[in-house]
């Protein structure tokens, strides 16, 4: 077996987007030792086949280091642009009338075009427009099926394919575009672990992606629109995770309400045992800073006191200047917080009812036992990984290692707080598992000689969704001898 960079010592996830500032097999390696668990593509940029080439870095990384890494395959989803204008930027003036409609001749000062006739015919007198994430600002005055008539409530310089945000209405489009449909099957072809959905509106959006990935890939609802907001919980149920995506949610919302937007969406999360990303603007000084502003580290920790699983880097490390020390902070950060006494009462702040099932009675169980006498980690058998979530969802104090056979399973668990998976063989009766255990928490340094483990497993051994038995185990020490 390859040598071990196991173990980080650390519950937070940290997650990076790959882009021209760090798509290359040396950065990558750089990024990962720097500490990033999980790489994001983000499909709005890039072609196939730069994307193709980091997802090969990334499998050739895994095989070197020798434990899983994550790959996040992020859609674009329907993000609405405006059209071009004959000569760009025009100035829209605070007060003056302003025309979107479905003609393909180029703007001006009066019009543009807006190729979106699905949403032209949603729009109704008193609705509101933001164009240039926000920065512009329309309220509809007069609809007739093909065009939209707006007053500028907030002016300013616009210019060809800008985006356009329409936070009150529910668009009549799914959450799959054409281009998406594209990117999902390319990902998939990639073996990507996670997929992300962006602009998710109504839990059917999650549903019909859901069919589409047909459990190739886990599903991570992007959560950006205040439609999605009010159907949180339903969408949370078909989600495997979702992320608090604070860049387009300010947008189609205030940035003020952004903060307990992310309380919310971070509780709701925990109490339903989905894994909750935190994105967007972390460490944004640091595209062109080497070091943060004392409220991005204030945001940082924030995020990780509230109980997140993972947080993000965006353009920090896609485009800017200090990518590697962008990853380093974040690990700083984090390893500073979870040093912190109180950290592990603050992340027990949602409180969290195990279901009414033998799987979650047992993770309860195993985070009393943690609580009460000494262990150095919860070693849990797993086909599925649905008992690592469920045990990461208790956040016990000690490091949960995930042991399956199934290397997807292994990957996913990338973006699950306190979850470390290692690949092995299916045990077949209780005393090779107890062995198995052992010897794995000792090869990865998560226990020595007197140290106890807490064991679970389901018998039979190797059906799914059966786990059932809990057992505590102290290490000889001799464990790897007879390994
Ligand atoms: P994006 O999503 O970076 O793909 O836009 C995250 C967000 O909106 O915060
Ligand atoms: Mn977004």
């Amino acid at each position: 077996m390859a040598a071990h960079m196991f173990s980080r010592d650390r519950k937070v996830k940290v997650l990076a987007t790959l882009g021209p500032a760090s798509g290359s097999p040396e950065m990558i390696e750089k990024m990962y030792k720097a500490g990033v668990d999980a790489f994001r593509m983000n499909m709005s940029h890039g072609e196939h086949a730069a994307h193709a080439k980091n997802v090969k870095s990334i499998r050739a990384l895994e095989k070197k280091v020798g434990r899983p890494i994550t790959v996040l395959a992020d859609l674009q989803g329907p993000k609405l642009r405006i059209g071009t204008f004959a000569k760009a930027p025009v100035e829209l003036k605070t007060g003056a009338k302003f025309t979107l409609d479905l003609q393909k001749t180029k703007g001006d000062a009066k019009r543009v075009n807006l190729p979106h006739r699905e949403i032209i015919e949603t729009l109704e007198p008193g609705h509101t427009l933001l164009l240039d994430d926000g920065k512009i600002r329309l309220e509809v005055t007069k609809t007739d099926g093909k065009s939209v008539e707006t007053k500028v409530i907030v002016g300013g310089p616009i210019s060809d394919r800008k985006g356009v945000n329409v936070p009150e209405v529910v668009l009549p489009v799914s959450s799959l575009t054409n281009k998406d449909r594209k990117d999902l099957t390319f990902a998939l072809d990639q073996d990507v672990d996670w997929i992300a959905l962006s602009f998710v509106q109504r839990p059917e959006d999650v549903a019909e992606a859901r069919r589409l990935i047909g459990g190739k890939a886990a599903l991570l609802s992007k959560i950006e629109k205040p439609a999605a907001i009010n159907r949180l919980e339903e969408i949370l149920e078909l989600s495997d995770a979702v992320m608090v995506a604070r860049g387009d949610l300010g947008v189609e919302l205030l940035p003020e309400q952004v903060p307990p937007l992310q309380k919310k969406i971070v509780a709701a999360a925990r109490k339903l045992g989905r894994p909750v990303v935190v994105a967007t603007q972390m460490l944004e000084s640091m595209i062109t800073s080497p070091t943060p502003t004392r409220a991005e580290v204030s945001d940082v920790a924030t995020a990780i006191y509230d109980g997140a699983d993972a947080i993000m880097l965006s353009a920090e490390s896609a485009v800017g200047d200090w990518p590697i020390e962008a990853a380093t902070m974040m690990d700083r950060i984090a390893m500073q917080v979870e040093s912190d006494a109180s950290y592990a009462e603050r992340v027990h702040f949602t409180e969290t009812v195990p279901d009414e099932t033998t799987a979650d009675a047992l993770a309860a169980a195993s985070y009393n036992i943690a609580r009460t006498i000494k262990t150095s980690a919860i070693v849990c058998f797993t086909k599925s990984g649905s008992t690592a979530r469920r045990m990461a969802r208790e956040r016990p104090s000690v490091p949960l290692l995930v042991l399956t056979p199934d290397r997807h399973t292994a990957r996913r668990v990338g973006l699950l707080w306190g979850a470390h998976a290692v690949v092995t063989r299916d045990v077949s009766d209780f005393e090779e598992m107890i062995a198995k255990a052992k010897r794995m928490a000792m090869r990865h340094k998560l226990g020595k000689a007197g140290s106890r483990l807490i064991v679970c497993a389901g018998v039979p051994f190797g059906t799914p969704g059966s786990t059932n038995l809990l057992h505590v185990v102290r290490l000889s020490g001799n464990e790897l001898k007879r390994g």
